[in-house]
């Protein structure tokens, strides 16, 4: 058995719902621009005939579960909301078909993809990589996992709030790129493991929060998710 300098970090994870046990959590990527309107407000409008999904990811310790209290971030006067639908993995795969990306499927999470818009934007104009804009410490809001064994979901309303007002309202009908198609594309690049978390996009609407908003989305047959943005932390 190995022993360690210190303590190892405790594995990443989430709730699943109507189960004790927890979803240890792996990688986690993020599809960009997936949302024609979305693509459009962000001035970069997505052309799927010729393009093809892009990437990001984020540390795995960035995942905070719904409910939670995060800090105002440091670095940042542009704090953005993207309520997002969360795909988990429970198989994995290789250079999966579309056809089959299905069988990946382990359930889905509503999810918050918190980005420091400014700081984005800033270094996508510069050709530089988003990390500071998104790899956020706390940044990555998941709901409880609700288990659908190898089911693709293709339509349903996907929504965010703040402070009781309607920011984001779309449907998972309009994603550029479906699930399996992201499965398809993304296994060409990585070998899928479960665990792997995949957020889908977002829609149009994004937006800045202040501390002490809050935060309330939801996705049809999937669940509620809720956020508060706290004091800057130290
Ligand atoms: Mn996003």
């Amino acid at each position: 058995m190995s022993t360690y300098l210190w303590t190892p970090p405790p594995t990443p994870s989430l709730p699943i719902l109507g189960r004790e046990e927890r979803l240890p959590v792996n990688r986690l990527f993020f599809v960009g621009r997936n949302y024609h309107a979305h693509a459009a407000e962000m001035g970069r409008p997505v052309n799927k005939a010729q393009e093809s999904p892009f990437y990001f990811t984020k540390s795995p310790c960035s995942l905070v579960e719904s409910g939670a209290t995060v800090a105002y971030p440091p670095g940042t006067s542009n704090f953005q909301f993207e309520m997002e639908l969360v795909v988990a993995l429970g198989e994995p795969g290789f250079q999966v078909s579309a056809a089959r990306a299905h069988e990946l499927i382990y359930g889905y999470a509503c999810g918050l993809d918190m980005t420091r818009r400014d700081l984005q934007l800033a270094a996508r104009d510069k050709g530089r990589p988003w990390d500071l804009g998104k790899d956020v410490e706390a940044s990555s809001v998941a709901s409880a996992i609700v288990p659908m064994p190898k089911q693709l979901l293709d339509s349903g309303e996907i929504a965010l709030s703040v402070n009781g007002q309607v920011r984001q309202s779309s449907d998972l009908n309009k994603l550029i790129w479906n699930i399996a198609e992201i499965i398809e594309d993304l296994s060409r690049y990585y070998h899928l493991q479960p665990g792997d978390l995949v957020y889908t996009g977002t829609p149009e609407g994004v937006g800045a929060v202040v501390t002490g908003d809050h935060l309330e989305g939801h996705i049809a047959g999937v669940g509620r998710i809720s956020l508060d943005i706290g004091l800057a932390g130290r």
